[in-house]
């Protein structure tokens, strides 16, 4: 994934604002970041930094003295380095980007056919995706036709803002709006952020969130519509159901919110179903499944604890090796037990999703070395049965990865991939098994899944809009 921030204004210099605004993105990146100015004397300025290990403020702080001007972008990856810098027949530019490209290496091959004889590599041999959208958006006359260039060449989703050598910026929501871009207003100038509360905080006030495709230019003054957004939208419902910030608002729906609501569902069935456990404590994994889990408490009126505290001060949400069992080794180290809240105690846990289930099964094998008595585990979302392929979305590298697709692989070979759609359904038989099965595998003693239905009435919008493939398969 990745989040951005820009803003130009009418001479006020935009540097805390353009630092502050990104740094509110740390949520979305853990890879790279970067920061790039425009002056109306001094012209562009850029640094870029890898933040893997130490977040984006203490890598930037001591860069602030350098920047002038009162137009900048700045962005958090989790991929490519960027913003870049590009010149081409549109002038000269800064660009960053957020999504993904299936078609790379097609789309690589074509424009080495047409005008272009080469792209920088990085050190892993991949040409930088945001270098590949530029390429893409020079071949045409305008940014305007270039952007719709790159969108429709473009397998995956792409989200784009520009900084022009005139001090203006340009922003463009992928095709399908599976990520939001939002449009800030305050008195002396505008902004474009990903996150709504990242500028709100800035003194901005929301104007508006693009559509799907949608493509606007911002000067100081005036947010100047450059192409029309799209009908067909399909937002990613994990905006909501994880990545997301808790104070978020996407397409109107907050956040936080939507997952109290999720959690209240997933108690309410389990009570007309009669499969209610009964626990001594509801509680969330964290740090999203915690609103689940007040939800869930707050129906099924069972108290909220959390027997598992956060040791927040010395490990920052960014630090995330890419070693992944560095990776289990930092979440462990990173959750303290409530020893009292938990040893001879009933538990059920709520966690956001349940991907490849390898840190969860440490966790209860943890409660039970801790006294637990019983660990029952619900998911705030159905069975992840697919790999995303439309954003930099690290759920997985395939779907064989996915504990679901793995226990259905075990459960009845070849033949069990043929019937996902009944697996992924806890009402249908062979959904039945697939929950005992991980329930064996991970030593819960009950498992339960939000259904699908129970997801998308948590978030409210109409259906078509949202993106269900994580679960579905469908496009
Ligand atoms: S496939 Fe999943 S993660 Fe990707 S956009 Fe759709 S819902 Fe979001």
């Amino acid at each position: 994934m990745g989040g951005f921030f820009g803003a130009v204004t009418t001479g006020r210099s935009v540097v805390l604002d353009v630092f502050f605004g990104t740094d509110y993105h740390s949520h979305l990146g853990t890879n790279s970041a970067g920061l790039t100015f425009w002056d109306k004397e001094k012209g562009f300025s850029k640094e870029l930094h890898n933040i893997t290990n130490t977040p984006f403020r203490t890598k930037f702080e001591n860069d602030l003295y350098k920047f002038r001007g009162s137009c900048g972008i700045g962005c958090i990856s989790d991929t490519d380095p960027q913003p870049m810098l590009v010149k081409s027949q549109l002038g000269v530019y800064a660009i960053m980007t957020i999504g993904i490209i299936n078609n790379a290496a097609e789309l690589i091959d074509s424009i080495f056919k047409k005008d272009h004889n080469q792209f920088m590599v990085m050190s892993s041999g991949k040409v930088n995706s945001t270098e590949l959208v530029a390429a893409l958006i020079n071949q045409e006359e305008s940014f305007a036709e270039g952007i719709k260039n790159a969108q429709k060449a473009i397998d995956g989703s792409m989200s784009i803002v520009i900084m022009t050598s005139k001090g203006e910026l340009i922003a463009a929501r992928d095709a399908m709006g599976r990520t939001p871009v939002h449009i800030g207003r305050r008195e002396d100038g505008q902004c474009v952020s990903f996150e709504s509360f990242a500028y709100t905080k800035l003194g901005y006030e929301s104007y508006k969130e693009l559509g799907p495709g949608e493509i606007v230019k911002l000067t100081a003054t005036e947010c100047k519509q450059l192409a029309a957004p799209g009908d067909k939208m399909k937002i990613c419902a994990f905006l909501w159901s994880y990545y997301g910030y808790p104070n978020s608002d996407y397409e109107g729906v907050n956040v936080e919110l939507m997952r109290y609501h999720n959690g209240e569902r997933m108690a309410q069935d389990e009570i007309d179903r009669g499969t209610l456990p009964d626990v001594d404590y509801v509680a969330g994994v964290p740090d999203s499944g915690v609103p689940h889990a007040i939800g869930y408490s707050t129906r099924s009126r069972k108290t909220f604890a959390r027997p598992f505290v956060k040791y927040t001060p010395t490990w920052p949400r960014s630090f995330m090796p890419n070693d992944q069992s560095v990776r289990n080794q930092v979440a462990k180290m990173k959750q303290l037990p409530v020893d009292r809240l938990i040893r001879g105690k009933k538990l059920l846990f709520v966690d956001d999703s349940i991907v490849r289930g390898t840190q969860l099964r440490e966790t209860v094998e943890f409660l039970y070395e801790s006294g637990a008595k019983e660990v029952h585990m619900r998911s705030a979302c159905p069975p992840i049965m697919y790999s995303c392929k439309y954003l930099n979305f690290s759920r997985g590298n395939s779907d064989m990865d996915l504990l679901a697709r793995r226990m259905i692989q075990e459960l009845e070979g070849a033949e069990g991939q043929k019937h996902i759609a009944e697996y992924a359904d806890s009402t249908t038989r062979r959904g039945q098994c697939l929950l005992s099965a991980i329930c064996e595998k991970m030593g819960f003693d009950s498992l339960g899944y939000q259904s699908l239905d129970g997801l998308l009435d948590s978030i409210g919008l109409d259906r078509e809009k949202v993106c269900t493939y994580c679960w579905t398969g469908k496009e």
